[in-house]
């Protein structure tokens, strides 16, 4: 990050209450050369709820990993049994020099709202017997996409979300993304995700401290997580010291949320926003298994354990 001091300026407006409003100043910041990680530091400090964070952190996610993405974008992967490979059925099939994509995903981020769906889809069978996945890059209106809305979920609601299926979906040879699917593409975004999310989700808590005039101590811990993990994300997601850093960023994001200082925080907080980080911070033990997983793997890999 360029400008630190930027973190702490004061905020001659109101915060962001919307997702248009996170699109409006993410696409500004972004068109002004901001970087993605910088984007959605900048949009995140000055919003009022964690669900709005989330959306920066998310789409400045997908950015890191494949440049060029037009937003509102998802990247679809979980169906009916999960997200592991082999839960993955959805399919791509050769159709002379293009491929036909057909299955389902039971959560597309941002619903109806996204226009771009990176899907993950079967290709084969590895030699070993693994799924090979491929992942392809298509418009939310292609023919043969349909979604349909899903209810909210019980926190961060202002998050539409959606099921959709692929019948049929004609899929150009050019929309299919290089690399392996799962190795270059579903495992890292794991990780990338985790960094932008608990780093926009530090710059949100960030600006309501800022707001409600928290203590300087506090919101140096918070500032302190967002460069940790601005430096992580330059990191490829593979080293396994990203996932032990990152570990020791949520293990402390943790305990500061049960310091003394963040409850007199919430206690300056408008009661509605209380209410509603209460509501959301939910959002943040999402995946827990999965990160825990890759922590102790990459300890053991480091001889830390
Ligand atoms: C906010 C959010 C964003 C997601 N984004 C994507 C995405 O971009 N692409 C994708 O392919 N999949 C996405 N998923 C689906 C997610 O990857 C799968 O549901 C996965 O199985 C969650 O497992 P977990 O171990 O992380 O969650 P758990 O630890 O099992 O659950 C953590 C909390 O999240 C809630 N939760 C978990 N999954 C869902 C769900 N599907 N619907 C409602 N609540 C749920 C649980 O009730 C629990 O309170 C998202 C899910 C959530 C909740």
């Amino acid at each position: 990050m360029g400008d630190l001091a930027g973190l702490f300026a004061a905020e001659d407006q109101a915060p962001g209450s919307s997702l248009d409003a996170v699109w409006d100043s993410y696409q500004r910041a972004r068109s002004s050369g901001a970087e993605p990680f910088d984007a959605a530091i900048r949009v995140a400090s000055s919003v009022d709820r964690l669900g709005l964070a989330f959306a920066a952190g998310y789409s400045a996610a997908l950015e890191r990993l494949i440049p060029d993405v037009i937003l509102p974008c998802a990247l679809c992967v979980t169906e009916a049994d999960g997200n592991h490979p082999r839960a993955i059925k959805a399919s791509l099939k050769a159709s002379g020099s293009d491929y036909v994509l057909d299955g389902a995903k039971t959560f597309v981020t941002f619903g109806s709202m996204a226009k771009t769906l990176i899907v993950a889809a079967r290709v084969g069978v590895h030699s070993d017997g693994r799924p090979e996945l491929a992942v392809v890059r298509i418009p939310a209106d292609r023919d043969g996409v349909s979604l349909k809305e899903l209810p909210p979920i019980s926190f961060v609601p202002e998050i539409p979300h959606a099921r959709v299926e692929f019948n049929d979906v004609q899929v150009q040879d050019g929309e299919r993304l290089n690399g392996d699917g799962y190795l270059d593409y579903v495992k890292p975004f794991r990780t990338v995700e985790d960094i932008h999310v608990f780093a926009t989700a530090s710059a949100y808590l960030l600006g309501l401290s800022k707001r409600c005039a928290g203590p300087a101590e506090w919101m140096s811990e918070l500032c302190a997580a967002i460069v940790t993990l601005d430096r992580l994300g330059a990191v490829p997601p593979s080293d396994p010291g990203v996932h032990v850093a990152l570990h020791g960023v949520t293990q402390n994001l943790s305990r500061l949320f049960s310091t003394e200082a963040f409850t007199e925080v919430l206690q300056g907080a408008p009661p509605e926003e209380r209410a509603r980080w209460e509501r959301d911070r939910k959002l943040l033990q999402v995946a827990n298994t999965a990160r825990d997983a890759r922590f102790r793997k990459a300890a053991s890999q480091l001889g830390l354990c």
